[in-house]
């Protein structure tokens, strides 16, 4: 919170955003998804398409971050990677593909600076940054068992070019900068990461904000201690796809019979220990079957 306060005698010239933030923001507060509405958000006025169920699993991460005050979050380029400006987190943009790279540099130098206290790195890229442009940087991320979360936010294409196919991209869908339609199948990359050493692997969709809340929740406290964690956001491109915002949030509904989680024994027990100490530790009284 020091890094945050108003400097006494500063309070009155501070932008209304930045007082509202000091003195409404979730920093130092036992905050998530189930109370926005009721707090100065982390993000807003940002310029992605208006509807858009991937912003909206954004803003749901960023809603659900255990302690915002002493995250990181690393991009690379996509839609959200536009929005650094409106976000009140430290936040940088990797090279493309480099994210997961960008972010076990930090983590180490994190632990380095700070070494009693968590600070909580996030690699978020899209299904490009991912599964094409940064796949060996993130499974060697993985291999090295870095200690930060990666989270997927897989809208199935490259979005902010104008629609090429990615690996996530389902096969025969054809998009305005791939007429011809996908070639092959849609990689498997929850498979992928746990066979790759990840500790915490989570399948989750914008239309269950609460779960989606506690998975990133735990993700984030079992990449603390045990080992990476994973979690990919199946969401939709409403402008790529040519969908409605609506339409766009019923496509990401159709994902919601991939949700799912995986974890190792050892995280298992150690998010089970936290859980069982503290009910709200993991999840903020998230429920999981409430949408
Ligand atoms: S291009 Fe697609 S993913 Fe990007 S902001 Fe617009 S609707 Fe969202």
């Amino acid at each position: 919170m020091d890094t945050v306060k108003i400097a006494p005698g500063f309070e009155e010239i501070m932008p209304k955003e930045y007082q509202d933030l000091v003195n409404d923001g979730p920093y130092g507060r036992d905050l998530g998804v189930k109370d926005l509405g009721t707090f100065k958000e982390l993000i807003e006025e940002h310029p992605l398409c208006a509807g858009c169920s991937l912003t909206l699993s954004f803003r749901l991460v960023i809603a659900s971050l255990p302690t915002p005050e002493d995250t990181l979050i690393v991009t690379c380029a996509g839609c959200f990677g536009v929005i650094h400006p409106q976000i009140s987190l430290h936040c940088t943009i990797a090279p493309f593909g480099t994210h997961n790279a960008f972010a076990s540099g930090l983590k180490r130098a994190l632990k380095v600076k700070f070494p009693n206290k968590n600070k909580d790195v996030i690699s978020m890229a899209g299904d490009g940054g991912f599964s094409d442009i940064g796949l060996a940087p993130t499974l060697h991320s993985w291999f090295r068992r870095e200690n930060f979360t990666s989270i997927m936010l897989d809208n199935e294409c490259y979005a902010n070019t104008g629609g090429q196919d990615s690996g996530m991209t389902p096969e025969g869908i054809a998009l305005n900068m791939s007429p011809k339609g996908k070639q092959f199948p849609k990689i498997q990359f929850a498979e992928i990461a746990k066979q790759a050493g990840c500790a915490y692997v989570a399948t989750v969709t914008p239309t269950k904000p609460r779960l989606l809340g506690k998975m990133a929740r735990r993700a984030i406290l079992i990449a603390r201690e045990v080992g990476p964690t994973f979690i990919r956001v199946a969401t939709a491109c409403s402008t790529n796809y040519k969908l409605s915002a609506f339409e766009g949030y019923q496509k990401a509904k159709s994902f919601e019979p991939e949700i799912g989680e995986y974890f190792t024994e050892e995280a298992e027990l150690y998010i089970k220990e936290i859980e069982k100490k503290s009910p709200k530790a993991s999840s903020k009284g998230e429920e999981e079957n409430e949408d």
